[in-house]
């Protein structure tokens, strides 16, 4: 076995012993070390280093993993919790038995670095520039954490008692507890941003001039709920869910009844219809129009809120609501998968109606300013995130894109290399990607099988009736075991496979993280190497005639 293997899963060959051979002149290809871009990492929308960290958490160095992940997102011990990981589901792993529980390691890294007090290093030179933030939620604090580590003195003005958006007010407990939360917000804060609450920007010009702002990133997310015409009698109980999970926080918890039924399909509806259950109803109902294949929601939540005794009523909507019960009626889909009405009307009992249809953006900030474009309702920006006003730049909710806390937080990182660019007067240009760590490139056989760790559930009885966290996170064990899994795609991770196969004596040990080198002196192009690396960090180029 190689000294350095780090990998209980994948087998590795000893260094070879045969005498070198000066031989290198009559290669028509020769080996080359290269790093491929794993589709993990490609599909992380906070473009995490995903194979990178989970390297040095494999070897049981979980600070270096910590720094390493947040160079790109300040928050892991939050989106460790709330991500829906769409790097799990590009994972090459997955081909061969399941996906690396990549979001639970990097859940554990965030736990540990709050356990263990990490701080972020503050930068070691100021700009001198000054950048207003607008708004607290995942994308500002994630461009705040970034401009400030680039030396720009940043302000965040946040109309709420407290920050974190949608984070606080819209994703319940059970599912990203405050405390954890808060831990990650004031170590962002800590930095040296200055964080002004009850702070509403209603004029970002002016708040610019009177500021003596450089440049602003709006990140003021999407908070206005969205409406449905229902005919209702004058007693009827309608409320939309973004208020109801929003007066979750304060001192009094919302009235809904023991009847509750929730009208949509999305996460948001999932979340209020779990937390009514939560709350005491007996009977909380999702009435959706379509079935559970076009349900927007992800398929593992309506799954735990099935588990937790909520009901959903496919094909169906609401006709009409009453002060103790709606009218529901059935749809059916056409050829092109569209719900139509059947004419078919049933009565449900319901003490309150929750609306959850999604919401606008309220763009009033930017009324009058020259140059901004809105387009369905939300900001257009360019690949630079900047809007058409030069110097003001958008992301998360309030630009068009996927609506998740991981695009926020991409948004900011990316607003924040563009807006240093922006302020030195340069444009910022992202490293070119290297091509793709493909599964075909893999050679899985020196891997062994190594099932995926079942993360500990609640019991289902506490589920129901506490706002207790509902997933528990790994211990040290199974989140080594976890990042070992990882076939590290496409990088090398010093197995000394190359270095034990070659017949020529043709690899050059670096030591430990420095990886190797051929001598091409003596390398003949066999490509055994290629051929023997676990996961394709080395491939044959047409030799330089
Ligand atoms: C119920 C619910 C559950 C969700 N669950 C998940 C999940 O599990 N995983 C996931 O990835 N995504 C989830 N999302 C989506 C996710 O929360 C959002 O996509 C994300 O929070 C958007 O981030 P943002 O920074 O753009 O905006 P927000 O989080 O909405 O933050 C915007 C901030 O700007 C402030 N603000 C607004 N206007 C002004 C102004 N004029 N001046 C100053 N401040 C202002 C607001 O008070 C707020 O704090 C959920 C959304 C909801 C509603
Ligand atoms: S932020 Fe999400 S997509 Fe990125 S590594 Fe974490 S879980 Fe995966
Ligand atoms: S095996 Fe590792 S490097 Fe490869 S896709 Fe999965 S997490 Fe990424
Ligand atoms: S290049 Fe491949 S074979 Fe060589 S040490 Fe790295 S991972 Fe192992």
């Amino acid at each position: 076995m190689g000294s350095s293997m780090r990998k209980p899963f994948a087998i590795t060959l000893d260094p070879g012993s045969s005498l070198a051979n000066h031989t290198g002149s009559w290669r028509t290809m020769r080996p080359e070390y290269v790093d491929r871009l794993p589709p993990c990492n490609n599909a992380c929308p906070a473009g995490e280093n995903i194979q990178g960290w989970l390297y040095h958490a494999a070897s049981g160095d979980y600070e270096s993993a910590w720094r390493m992940l947040t160079q790109d997102n300040p928050m892991p011990a939050v989106m460790g919790r709330v991500c829906y990981h769409p790097c799990e589901s590009s994972c090459n792993r997955a081909s061969l038995d399941s996906a690396v529980g990549i979001h639970s390691v990097e859940r554990f890294l965030g736990d540990e670095a709050l356990r263990r007090g990490w701080k972020f290093r503050k930068p070691a030179e100021r700009s001198g520039k000054r950048v207003l933030v607008v708004g607290a939620g995942p994308s500002g604090l994630s461009a705040a954490y970034h401009l400030a580590r680039l030396g720009h003195e940043v302000v965040i003005h946040e109309a709420g008692p407290v920050a974190g958006g949608m984070m606080r007010f819209g994703i319940p407990k059970y599912r990203l507890p405050r405390d954890v939360l808060e831990a990650e917000i004031a170590r962002i804060v800590e930095l040296g941003i200055e964080l002004k609450l009850n702070t509403k920007v209603s004029s970002i010009l002016d708040t610019m001039k009177s500021g003596r702002f450089d440049a602003a990133f709006l990140a003021v997310g999407a908070h206005i709920a969205k409406r449905a015409y229902i005919p209702a009698g004058s007693a009827a109980k309608i409320l939309d869910a973004v208020s109801v999970l929003r007066s979750m926080d304060g001192q009094e918890q919302p009235l809904l009844g023991r009847r509750v039924v929730v009208y949509g399909g999305g996460n948001t509806a999932i979340d209020v219809a779990r937390t009514a259950k939560r709350l005491g109803a007996t009977e909380s109902i999702i009435v959706y129009r379509r079935t559970r294949e076009k349900m927007p929601a992800h398929d593992f939540e309506v799954e735990e809120a099935l588990q937790e005794g909520v009901l959903i009523k496919w094909l169906s909507t609401i006709k009409q609501a009453g002060d103790s019960q709606i009218t529901v009626e059935k749809m059916k889909l056409d050829t092109n998968g569209f719900p139509q009405p059947t004419g078919e009307l049933e009565t449900l009992a319901a003490d309150s109606v929750v609306l959850a249809l999604g919401q606008d953006v309220d763009l009033s900030l930017l009324e009058g300013v020259p140059g901004l474009e809105v387009q369905d309702g939300v900001a257009k920006v360019g690949t630079d995130m900047m809007t058409g006003h030069a110097g003001i730049f958008a992301g998360g909710d309030m630009v068009p894109a996927e609506r998740t806390v991981t695009v926020g937080i991409g948004h900011g990182k990316k607003a924040a290399r563009n807006i240093d660019a922006w302020l030195r007067g340069a444009r910022y240009t992202p490293a070119p990607k290297h091509e793709p760590a493909t599964f075909e490139r893999l050679n899985t056989w020196y891997y062994s099988d190594a099932p995926k760790t079942v993360l500990p559930v609640l019991d289902i009885i506490r589920r129901q009736s506490t706002f207790d966290e509902v997933v528990s996170g790994l211990d040290e064990s199974n989140a080594l075991y976890e990042a070992r899994r990882c076939f590290s795609c496409g990088n090398c991770f010093e197995c000394d496979n190359c270095y034990g196969v070659c017949p020529d004596n043709a690899v050059i040990k670096l030591g430990p993280g420095k990886r190797f080198e051929f001598n091409y002196d003596y390398c003949k192009g066999c490509g055994i190497c290629v051929s023997e690396c676990p996961c394709g960090a080395i491939r044959m180029v047409p030799e330089a005639i």
